[in-house]
């Protein structure tokens, strides 16, 4: 193998296997022998139809998985969402240039698939039979259906009652074995991590660092898609940290290489009621204090990010900032996103509500170059979407409803008229 695992803290380094943190205790990441790659490469790559390499993941194999053969990869394939741009969204933001990278638009609709399919290929090469994972949903999702589709096993843990319908939907469609843990999702990550020892399951979680190394192409295939031209900006919503950890390693990787010369500054946003990050950066100190969570965005839905190590130190790296948002302030950003035509999930918005908080504080500037990334699809949460817009989310004063009305069959054309003229 090309490529081992090492200890983000102590440096120790291990063969790929399916343990994911060090002796030590410290979060373990992918290292590859180092490569002299020539763009041209992936350039062309942006031509063929087929899989691998139509793949907006498999595309980058080289920085991603370069010892895995080709035979074992699982793909659908994933990666190349579009890049948008909305003066709505803009104006409300208060940034004229201010596009939204909608990862929503991966295979099972969130960004989990560029990692999934990576650390599913993985499994395959170690010869796993069974997968598993907690998730607050997204993560089941994709892993149900890689899991389909390379004929393993899959088990899910979620924390009962919170997960979003469509993303359950999507798990047990996909035909994993879903099992409901009381608690919160961290009580899940805790029981899947006892359970992958004890039972050996290959676990597919963010702690897994394969699970990074694909969601890294976000970012590749982001700066493809603008010639290797970086943004000022990248913001991202932060719950695990597994995205703001690989936007980092993408960004000195890339770096590294040649391909890009000034780094981004990454912008992890949180929900205000989940985050023990934003606390941490706040506060300066060197270790995370976990919390019990609650926010209307499920996905960011976390107190204790396994994460938050990388996290940290891709914010100090990058000259980041991390910032929180209101439930309210993240489904008002949620209706505007939706009501310029892109939509997104809850969580996915905290992007655009944090942006707009931190360019009102002027941390942004208004003439800078600001990229969004959407992380999910407008339609794996339809409760809130619908709660939202029917005045029916608990603690949540909607400003832009837009709730159905019922046709009044005495005078029909007198109220359709008074409807269109709203
Ligand atoms: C998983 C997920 C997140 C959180 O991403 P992390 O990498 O865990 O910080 C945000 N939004 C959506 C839609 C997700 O599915």
């Amino acid at each position: 193998m090309p490529s081992k695992f090492k200890c983000v803290r102590c440096g120790r380094e291990y063969e790929p296997g399916s343990v994911f943190r060090c002796d030590c205790g410290g979060l373990l990441e992918v290292v590859h022998e180092p490569v002299k790659w020539d763009r041209h490469v992936v350039d062309s790559r942006l031509c063929p139809m087929g899989a691998p390499y139509s793949s907006g993941v498999w595309r980058y194999k080289e920085l991603i998985h370069p010892g895995l053969p080709a035979r074992l990869i699982v793909t659908r394939p994933e990666g190349n969402t579009n890049v948008y741009h909305r003066s709505a969204v803009s104006e409300y933001v208060g940034v004229g240039r201010l596009t939204m990278k909608h990862e929503g638009e991966n295979p099972t609709g969130s960004f989990k698939d560029r990692g999934m399919t990576v650390a599913v290929s993985e499994a395959l090469r170690q010869g796993a039979k069974t997968v598993a994972c907690a998730s607050t949903g997204n993560t089941s999702a994709s892993m149900a259906a890689y899991a389909a589709q390379a004929d393993l096993k899959g088990i899910v843990f979620i924390p009962e009652g919170e997960i979003a319908y469509g993303k359950l939907s999507q798990a047990l469609a996909y035909g994993s074995k879903v099992v409901q843990v009381p608690g919160s999702f961290d009580d899940a990550m805790r029981i899947v991590q006892e359970a992958s020892k004890e039972l050996g399951l290959y676990l597919l979680n963010s702690i897994n660092p394969w699970r990074i190394e694909g969601q890294k192409t976000i970012i590749f295939e982001l700066l493809h898609q603008r010639g290797w031209e970086p943004p000022d900006w990248i913001i991202v919503p932060a719950g695990n940290l597994g995205n703001t950890s690989a936007f980092g390693k993408a960004l000195a990787e890339l770096v590294e290489l040649g391909w890009i010369e000034k780094v981004p500054r990454i912008a992890s946003i949180q929900a205000e009621g989940a985050a023990p990050f934003y606390k941490l950066w706040k506060g300066g100190g060197e270790e995370l204090e976990s919390l019990h969570p609650e926010t209307v965005a499920t996905a960011i839905k976390i107190g204790n990010p396994v994460s938050w190590e990388k996290a940290i130190r891709v914010i100090r790296e990058t000259d980041g900032v991390v910032e929180v948002v209101s439930d309210a302030e993240i489904m008002e950003a949620k209706a505007v996103v939706d009501g310029s035509g892109v939509g997104c999930e809850p969580a996915s918005a905290a992007s655009v509500a944090g942006a707009r908080k931190l360019a009102a504080a002027g941390v942004i500037k208004p003439d800078e170059d600001v990229v969004c990334v959407l992380t999910g699809n407008l339609l794996k949460d339809p409760d809130a979407t619908v709660g939202y817009h029917t005045g029916k989310l608990k603690g949540i004063q909607a400003r832009r409803p837009n709730a159905p009305t019922r046709l009044d069959t005495t005078s029909m054309s007198a109220s359709l008229r008074r409807l269109l003229r709203e």
